[in-house]
């Protein structure tokens, strides 16, 4: 990626337009550093022609370089082609209260009593039996951040992750349906008991047929409350018509949910090829990412989805159990990229739109004309930034001096605040007063309060604190504008 990055500086650092003369130079050389880290060329070629009929007539704004505005295209276009959306928030990203996620998303039982079934498919050496067992403790625990749940009961804490991450927590059996490699049973054993996911033992007729053990494991989990199957098959040393019957047979006795082809990222551009075989012969539902670890040089990834169709949803980033990640098409893009330049761009861009937003707001804060939508659309700008605490720990001379614990409450009510707000009707919204003089605003507070699921008294501190904080920001405006004080107030 050092090649990569560096071809950007050949890009014109100071004109206004981009134009097919002045950027050849650097396509030409972005293109060699894609092939050389092993991206098919007819994918290189294909992202190279989005970004240039991208960035070929534009106009570059103002502080941005030509070179930025031309990484920017560069990452959108990236992260497009590995399936991702450029614009998709950290919390789609990481799955969490969204249905359509990206990035590690095994399909859910959709109804209680119900299994889903993934069938791990793949060359032999590839990682299926590894990752299997990886993918059994991924789906049966998560990870909690200790300060973020300290304090909760055992019931509250499942509530809380069950609400964030409902694809989580699942109870996982699995299958070792490997019958021509003689250890490889006993190998998934030892894995799986590292990683505390239950195996399932075949009975002595079952024992030499991956069909038989495939449909056993499925039956034993219906009956023992588990909701989750993985079947770990075997695998050949290349695509074979033998591999892919046996897989037929699997998928025809158990259909699955879904199958997943695990593949090695040291095969390099061979990746791409075995991911498409094996989709045409079997039909995959997304491809797996091993051994990203190594010295693989990450094109893999670049190709899998624009050659096959199919998007990467783990990676394995070593020989442990605890070594999968879901794939995330930002994270590796910005990767690819060095994470500097993409960063300072984003935080360009959207800074811009910010300082427009910012202004109208200040606008209606001296107006005292600031309602209850500003407030919420205020209080979600602060979260597409992150968090109170991330943001506020990127302001310097501020990380360590800050007490997480209150950032936290503040940002648990500002959380309750917007449910409150969601609760009220547009009126309310837009006209505070109705909850504040109004002859109705007891009854009002109530339903509010009701519907968000507070106490009275929360809606009505709420509302409380709202009007202060306008007085306030009314007053702040006006002193910044040169206006002095208002008469009202002095
Ligand atoms: P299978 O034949 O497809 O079942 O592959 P295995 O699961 O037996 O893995 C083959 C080898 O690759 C083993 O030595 C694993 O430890 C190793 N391996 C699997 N996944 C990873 C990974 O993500 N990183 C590294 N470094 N090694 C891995
Ligand atoms: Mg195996």
């Amino acid at each position: 990626t050092d090649s990569l990055t560096s071809s950007f500086s050949l890009l014109p650092s100071n004109t206004a337009k981009l134009t097919p003369t002045n950027i050849s130079p650097a396509l030409q050389k972005i293109r060699e550093a894609l092939i050389s880290s092993d991206v098919n060329v007819n994918v290189a070629d294909q992202l190279l022609d989005r970004v240039k009929d991208r960035a070929i007539g534009e106009k570059v704004k103002g502080s941005v370089t030509g070179e930025q505005y031309f990484t920017k295209l560069f990452y959108d276009e990236l992260v497009t082609l590995m399936g991702g959306s450029p614009t998709s928030t950290d919390d789609d990203e990481k799955g969490l209260g969204n249905d359509s996620l990206e990035g590690g998303s095994i399909a859910y039982p959709k109804k209680k009593g119900e299994v889903t079934v993934v069938v791990m498919a793949g060359l032999q050496g590839a990682g299926k039996t590894t990752f299997t067992a990886k993918l059994g403790r991924y789906l049966q625990e998560v990870e909690v951040d200790k300060e973020q749940v300290e304090g909760m009961g055992k019931e509250e804490l499942e509530g809380t992750l069950r609400t964030r991450l409902p694809r989580r927590m699942r109870k996982v059996l699995v299958a070792p349906a490997d019958v021509h490699r003689p250890a490889a049973a006993e190998q998934l054993r030892v894995m799986c008991s590292r990683a505390s996911v239950d195996v399932y033992t075949p009975t002595d007729s079952e024992s030499t047929s991956a069909v038989a053990i495939a449909k056993g494991s499925v039956q034993a989990a219906k009956e023992g409350g588990y909701d989750t199957v993985l079947i770990d098959t075997a695998g050949r040393q290349t695509v074979n018509e033998g591999l892919m019957e046996e897989l037929r047979e699997v998928n025809k006795a158990v259909k699955p949910d879904e199958v997943l082809l695990v593949v090695d990222a040291m095969t390099g551009q061979e990746a791409a090829d075995t991911t498409k075989a094996f989709d045409s012969a079997v039909g995959l539902t997304g491809a797996v990412l091993t051994k990203t670890d190594g010295d693989s040089k990450g094109g893999a990834a670049v190709s899998i989805k624009a050659v096959s169709g199919k998007e990467v949803k783990f990676v394995g980033t070593g020989e442990g159990v605890k070594d999968i990640d879901a794939f995330f098409p930002k994270r590796m893009a910005s990767r690819i990229l060095g994470m500097g330049d993409v960063i300072s761009l984003v935080e360009k861009a959207s800074a811009e739109v910010t300082d427009a937003e910012a202004m109208q707001m200040a606008d209606k804060m001296k107006d005292a004309t600031f309602d209850f939508s500003d407030f919420m659309k205020q209080s979600r700008l602060v979260s597409k930034m992150g968090s109170f605490a991330g943001v506020a720990k990127m302001i310097p001379g501020m990380a360590g001096k800050i007490d997480d614990k209150m950032l936290r409450t503040a940002e648990d009510r500002l959380k309750k605040s917007e449910a409150m707000i969601e609760s009220m009707t547009r009126q309310e919204k837009a006209n505070p007063d109705l909850l504040i003089t109004d002859r109705s605003a007891r009854s009002r507070l109530e339903r509010i309060a009701k519907g968000s699921g507070n106490e009275f008294q929360d809606a009505m501190g709420f509302v409380g604190e709202f009007q202060k904080m306008k007085t306030m920001m009314s007053r702040m405006q006006k002193q910044m504008a040169g206006e002095g004080m208002d008469e009202e107030e002095a």
